[in-house]
């Protein structure tokens, strides 16, 4: 299901109707995000919807229901990758239960083999691939057969490409970046899912920063070692379990494991460059 101002879009049997959402769902803060399961009444090419099933997950912005997997897209050069935009867009995509796959774009450019070891060490799905030269499409396009997927990942590293590689009836816009930046320019439009194999693929234009603070839950201090998976077998060895930080000395088994080589000082770093982030954000009250 997609929706345009005020419509939805929904998709059932091989026919869109144009449906209507019946008012109480406004009312009740609920209305139908793109991704959404629904039961709609039919009305010739028209209907109404009446309930949404329940959500595997859903996101503020962009908005967005039942994501299955986020694409997290790093170009091996213009732009460099940054790797704390990867790891926040990881911890997010884990921390909503979806599930990250990391692709490295722009193969053509440059190697990518010591960030993707990195990552696949610390148990990401990790894929490489160029626009230019079709090189890793083929799995690219098996990751995404089926289905709810997104890319997101910051200006610039490609997405458009990959998008207009795999599905060239989309014929999104490229940006041709600013040399002087160093990154592409910004553009923004609405959600909207595209069939692809058995599965969808948003297009979720200005979906390339996280926000913690805007995407309405917000990971809380407590919550945010989970959202790094090569931690889970050391938080609860800490000396102050279940409270510790995991930021520093002291008896902390996963800076310890750090130390020791058993997990990437890059990711532990970013996981202490969240936590000043987030350590501020409080319980709704
Ligand atoms: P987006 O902002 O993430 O959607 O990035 P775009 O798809 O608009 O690409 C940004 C720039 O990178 C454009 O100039 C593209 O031509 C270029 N680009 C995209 N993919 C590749 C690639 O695989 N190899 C190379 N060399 N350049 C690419
Ligand atoms: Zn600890």
């Amino acid at each position: 299901m997609h929706s345009i101002s005020g419509f939805y879009y929904v998709e059932a049997a091989g026919f869109v109707y144009e449906c209507k959402a019946k008012g109480t769902f406004r009312k009740d803060r609920n209305a139908p995000l793109v991704g959404d399961r629904v039961l709609f009444e039919p009305d010739g090419h028209k209907g109404f919807i009446i309930k949404i099933e329940p959500r595997k997950n859903y996101l503020v912005r962009p908005p967005i229901a039942n994501l299955d997997k986020l694409f997290i897209v790093a170009s091996a050069d213009r732009p460099k990758p940054n790797l704390y935009v990867i790891d926040k867009l990881t911890a997010f995509a884990v921390y909503h239960k979806i599930e990250p796959v990391i692709v490295f774009s722009k193969t053509d450019l440059a190697d990518i083999s010591s960030f993707a070891d990195a990552y696949i060490r610390s148990g990401f799905s990790v894929l490489s691939c160029s626009a230019v030269n079709g090189e890793g499409m083929d799995r690219l396009s098996d990751a995404i057969a089926n289905g709810i997927n997104a890319f997101t990942g910051n200006s610039g590293v490609g997405k458009s490409s990959i998008l207009n590689y795999l599905l060239p009836e989309l014929s999104l816009e490229t940006n041709e970046i600013s040399d002087k930046l160093g990154r592409g320019k910004h553009t923004t439009r609405s959600v909207k899912l595209y069939r692809y194999r058995n599965g969808c693929i948003a297009d979720t234009p200005g979906f390339s920063s996280i926000d913690f603070e805007e995407n309405g839950e917000r990971i809380m201090k407590e919550d945010l070692a989970a959202c790094f998976p090569e931690f889970e077998s050391y938080t609860s060895s800490c000396r102050f379990f279940p409270s510790c930080s995991h930021t520093v000395d002291k008896g902390c088994a996963v800076v310890k494991a750090v130390q020791d080589g058993f997990i990437n000082p890059q990711r532990h770093q970013s996981y202490c460059r969240m936590y000043e982030e987030v350590k501020g954000f409080k319980h709704w009250n």
